[in-house]
């Protein structure tokens, strides 16, 4: 099979063509010059690196709900509804919930999913188990329980995650953080956190010690942008939660900045874990807004920076050799980063033989 439009990968957006064999990428190149002309199917579409979803919290998936119009706090903070409705729920339906959720991930194409997941180890072991045989990465961000850490349970915990995933400078005092990023660093794992979600908080309590990861960033200052852009530390950004809650990241600046951007759907209770989705209120957002966003860098949010960030190179470029499938979309190839920024649905998605 030849698809014939565009690419967009690691190395931008234009027009290409790309030829599969048995669901691998073994021909990329100018639109015309295909070494089967006129003897393969042909469609014209899209190749894309796989999206990832920078940030959930799937273990909320079993709490869908309407969020009453209050404070984030009062929704997913410690004593707000979504524990509430959590501890009414068995493990078994929220591994059941949770599995769901990564299964509408892989229908949408998506590689890989960052979650921070509570309740401790048990939470952590219950995702693992939700995703078992699944064709998605999943990689877990824990949180131990008790206060002070034990280093007992921490040790446990970064056993069975990627790392420790927190949830502010404000919520979690700087012992607590220090201990978590040293010991999550010396196991050769991530350390990440909430940052500037409901208020403004200063660069240094979220920067020390270093964080391989922040999330939102939505009460940033432009400074504050900056200095995380030099710190080369990437922002998962959630832009339908914020919208939930009257806030709005004006993601212009962010790009302005030089900040490297992530796209996450945040609580499973509150939205869809859909990067389709997110990636068009983010445009449409800005637009709506006065601080419109180049497509080419939500694209790149959703379709590159992931890989880079998750050390796979490899699934970042639309090439012969690549790592992993790419995704082709049955799109307009015009304006190849705006169709699939604002377009692209799962009904669009082309089996490459690779599924
Ligand atoms: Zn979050």
């Amino acid at each position: 099979m030849i698809v014939e439009g565009a690419v967009v990968d690691v190395d931008g957006a234009r027009p290409a063509y790309v030829r599969f064999r048995k669901g691998k990428v073994v021909e990329v190149g100018t639109p015309g010059t295909d070494s089967r002309r006129g003897t393969e199917r042909r469609i014209r579409g899209i190749v894309t690196p796989r999206p990832a979803n920078s940030h959930t919290h799937l273990g909320d998936a079993a709490a869908a709900r309407e969020p009453p119009l209050a404070p984030v706090s009062e929704i997913v903070g410690p004593q707000g509804l979504k524990f509430r409705l959590l501890a009414m729920l068995s493990p078994e339906e929220k591994e059941r919930a949770m599995r769901s959720a990564l299964e509408r991930m892989v229908q949408e194409g998506v590689g890989a999913v960052v979650d921070f997941r509570e309740e401790g180890v048990p939470g952590a072991e219950l995702l693992r188990r939700a995703a078992n045989g699944l064709p998605i990465e999943v990689r877990i961000l824990g949180r131990p329980i008790r206060r002070p850490v034990e280093i007992g349970e921490l040790t446990r915990l970064l056993r069975v995650t990627d790392g420790v995933g927190i949830s502010s400078a404000r919520e979690e005092d700087a012992d607590t953080r220090a201990v978590l990023a040293e010991r999550a660093h010396r196991a050769g794992k991530w350390f990440a956190l909430h940052a500037s979600e409901e208020v403004r908080e200063k660069p240094d309590t979220y920067l020390r010690p270093r964080p391989d990861l922040l999330v939102h960033l939505t009460k940033a200052t432009q400074d504050d942008l900056e200095t995380v852009a030099q710190a080369r530390i990437p922002v998962a950004v959630c832009v339908r939660s914020n919208a939930l809650f009257q806030r709005s990241p004006d993601l212009s600046l962010f790009a302005e900045a030089g900040v490297r951007l992530l796209i996450g759907s945040d609580n499973a209770m509150l939205n869809a874990p859909s990067v389709f989705r997110e990636t068009e209120f983010a445009y449409l957002s800005g637009r709506l807004l006065g601080h419109p966003v180049d497509p080419e860098y939500l694209a790149r949010a959703a379709y590159v920076e992931p890989w880079l960030w998750l050390d796979e190179p490899g699934r970042a470029r639309v090439a012969p050799g690549m790592a992993g499938s790419p995704l082709v979309l049955r799109l307009p190839p015009e304006d190849p980063a705006y169709q699939l920024v604002t377009r692209a649905t799962e009904q669009l998605i082309v089996p490459t033989g690779a599924e």
